[in-house]
């Protein structure tokens, strides 16, 4: 792919308004003859690295993580190809510009930052001509999804319209770390208005102004959109991002037999999860058919979780009454347990017998968990008291406090290493520095859902997958924790440094491709070598000479 010649499709100001085609200052003298760009450019062939050094300080010059976000968007808008470069070459610095925690503030302040229209937006006034608007987008060759329709962004809830920064955001993850082609993605924002009212009216907000769409009526828009898409692009894999609690688990039960699709925020967060519980078990010695696992916060992460344990759990023998014996919640309202009957559908399954437990102290005290995650989105509820306990209970207890942003984390890095004297195994959702405690230095793991799903939808592309299933994403967990050396685990990391990203994605993939071919999901005919198949889809960012140039 990446030497073959270019077709000259474009030529001149059109050719430099492309941005997928451009190359700016990097055309060759020949090329610029060939393709009518001369004087449209200054004089300098530049190569890429030659462009790299000069965009890189532009970068790192702007004031603010906004300012470097908006930098970037443009430069994307420009040149597909050096975008791509720079952030692949620096991804540890850039993703959590393009991606949290700046991409939350790209949402709120997209009126503001708004210059040029990408992706497509979907409102709730285009019910009845849903396959009229996907059929403007100018590709027909569309394999990654990403839709929104805004209602929970991160930490941040409802943001309407503004969403649409994170499907982009989710989507240059999966090209940055996985390599699929950034021609092959489609962003898409599902505006169905917004109940934040003060958005809703403030003068920069571009979305519908009216409260949400709710009930049949958003169900029928969904429906629309879900089955314009198979007709449209057949070979998309769905992803939903960031819908709220409710429509999330049914939508992913509406469709998860029937197309191709997954919610990251459930399966995505679930399989990272389970990755950082295989570590830490052969960190601590206890395999994870022996741990006992207690959550606080049963929504979208912590039930995927629980189901995605379970599954793992069941592919080892175990039966699923069992498993599920493994996995215990405590929500706001106290411990879910049989006794109650308040309890959403999807927590029920998880609800044992037990007394009614009203804190997360008295459930630690009694169940003795080997692990305790975190998913709540409520800051400080991993207390001391709560974290002495772990340690009293368990000689290396594992503490995972997942809740995003860092503000929101059930309790801090050096907290967790301070309450159980250095000996637990802690991960977290947003990144924490190294603590040293009592002069040794401990590194805690990121959960980061960048090292599942770009694998995963990379896997499903070269496979042409039908389906998305849960024992795709059980096979990602088991394939990213089995890339954790003796040295992360020495060092108390659980996850593989996110340098290997790519490494990381390029092994899910042929998992998950794999299982594809295995189990008769695949549209594409089985390749002799699965794992060259994947290696050659990859996007790589570097220009191709023109044909004749
Ligand atoms: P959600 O709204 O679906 O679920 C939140 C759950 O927490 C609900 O069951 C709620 O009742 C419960 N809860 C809230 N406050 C509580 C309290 N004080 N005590 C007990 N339970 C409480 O949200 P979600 O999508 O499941 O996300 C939850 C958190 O997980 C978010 O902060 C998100 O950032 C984080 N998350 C992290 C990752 C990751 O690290 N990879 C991925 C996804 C989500």
């Amino acid at each position: 792919m990446t030497t073959t010649e270019l077709p000259v499709a474009k030529r001149g100001a059109a050719l430099l308004n492309d941005a997928e085609l451009n190359k700016g200052t990097a055309f060759t003298q020949a090329e610029r003859d060939a393709l009518g760009l001369r004087g449209l450019l200054p004089p300098r062939v530049m190569t890429q690295d030659e462009q790299l050094a000069r965009i890189l300080p532009g970068v790192r010059s702007r004031p603010t993580p906004l300012d470097q976000y908006s930098y970037l968007v443009s430069l994307n808008d420009r040149n597909v190809t050096l975008f791509y470069r720079l952030v692949m070459d620096h991804l540890e610095e850039l993703m959590p510009v393009l991606y949290t925690p700046t991409v939350g503030q790209a949402c709120e302040e997209f009126g503001r930052i708004f210059r040029r229209s990408r992706g497509l937006f979907i409102s709730a006034e285009d019910r009845g001509r849903v396959r009229e608007v996907l059929a403007h987008w100018p590709s027909d060759d569309v394999r990654m999804i990403v839709v929104t329709d805004g209602e929970r962004i991160l930490g941040l809830g409802d943001l309407g319209a503004n969403g649409m920064g994170i499907p982009i955001g989710k989507l240059t993850l999966y090209t940055a770390c996985a390599g699929v082609p950034p021609h092959q993605c489609l962003p898409i924002a599902i505006d169905v208005g917004t109940d934040n009212a003060e958005l809703r009216e403030s003068d920069a907000y571009m979305g519908l102004r009216q409260p949400r769409l709710r009930g049949a009526e958003y169900d029928a828009l969904l429906t629309e959109f879900v089955e314009a898409v198979q007709e449209r692009f057949p070979l998309a894999c769905i992803q939903f991002e960031d819908f709220g609690n409710h429509n999330a688990f049914a939508l992913l039960e509406t469709w998860r037999d029937k197309v191709c699709t997954f919610n990251d925020d459930i399966q995505g967060t679930a399989a990272v999860t389970l990755a950082g519980l295989l570590s830490a078990s052969r960190l601590v010695g206890v395999p994870l058919r022996d741990m006992r696992l207690l959550f606080l916060g049963a929504g979208e992460a912590g039930i995927g979780i629980g189901d995605l344990v379970v599954e793992a759990l069941v592919e080892d023998g175990m039966s699923v009454e069992e498993a599920r014996r493994h996995c215990w919640f405590v929500d706001s309202k106290g411990l879910v347990e049989s006794s109650r009957n308040d309890l959403a559908s999807h927590k029920r399954r998880f609800a044992h017998d037990h007394a009614p437990t009203r804190s997360l102290l008295e459930a630690v005290e009694t169940l003795k968990p080997h692990a305790l995650i975190g998913v709540s989105g409520t800051p400080g509820t991993f207390t001391t008291p709560v974290l002495e306990a772990m340690a009293r209970n368990h000689p290396r207890p594992v503490v995972m406090a997942l809740s995003n942003p860092t503000s929101k984390a059930e309790c801090t890095a050096r907290e967790a290493y301070t309450a159980t004297d250095g000996h637990a195994v802690f991960a977290s959702g947003s990144p924490f520095a190294p603590v040293t405690h009592k002069r040794r230095t401990h590194v805690p793991g990121q959960g980061n859902n960048a090292y599942i799903f770009p694998g995963v939808g990379l896997g499903v592309l070269v496979a042409q997958s039908t389906r998305v299933t849960e024992e795709m994403f059980a096979a990602a967990a088991r394939v990213l924790a089995d890339m954790v050396t003796a040295d992360d685990l020495a060092m108390g990391r659980i996850y593989p440094a996110l340098s290997r990203i790519r490494e990381v994605s390029r092994a899910i993939a042929v998992e998950v491709a794999r299982i594809a071919f295995d189990r008769g999901l695949a549209r594409a005919p089985r390749p002799v070598d699965i794992a060259a198949a994947v290696s050659d889809t990859m996007y790589e960012p570097v220009y191709r000479p023109y044909v004749g140039a």
